[in-house]
């Protein structure tokens, strides 16, 4: 029992950990990175849609779209993919 007691907690917590980072957003500018909820306060720039990105890739997940917005640090504009809903 302590084995998985030991065990239980260090996997929700590595998991949740890894998932943030996978929805967090890092600036290329200064590194500063934002998790969802601080990404959609952040003023957006342009959001591009499958239309406009399938001029510049050759494959690309239907309904997928591409959200600019502005670091509220340094002002660069950092791009995140969004998924439909
Ligand atoms: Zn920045």
């Amino acid at each position: 029992m302590s084995c998985v007691a030991t065990g239980s907690p260090l996997g929700p917590n590595r998991r949740g950990g890894l998932r943030d980072t996978a929805r967090a957003v890092r600036c290329g500018g200064c590194g500063r990175s934002y998790e969802e909820r601080t990404w959609l306060g952040l003023p957006l720039v342009q959001t591009l849609t499958g239309e406009a990105i399938a001029a510049h890739v050759i494959k690309w997940p239907h309904g997928v779209r591409i959200e600019i917005r502005r670091c509220a640090r340094c002002a660069r504009s950092i791009a995140r993919t969004v998924e439909p809903i």
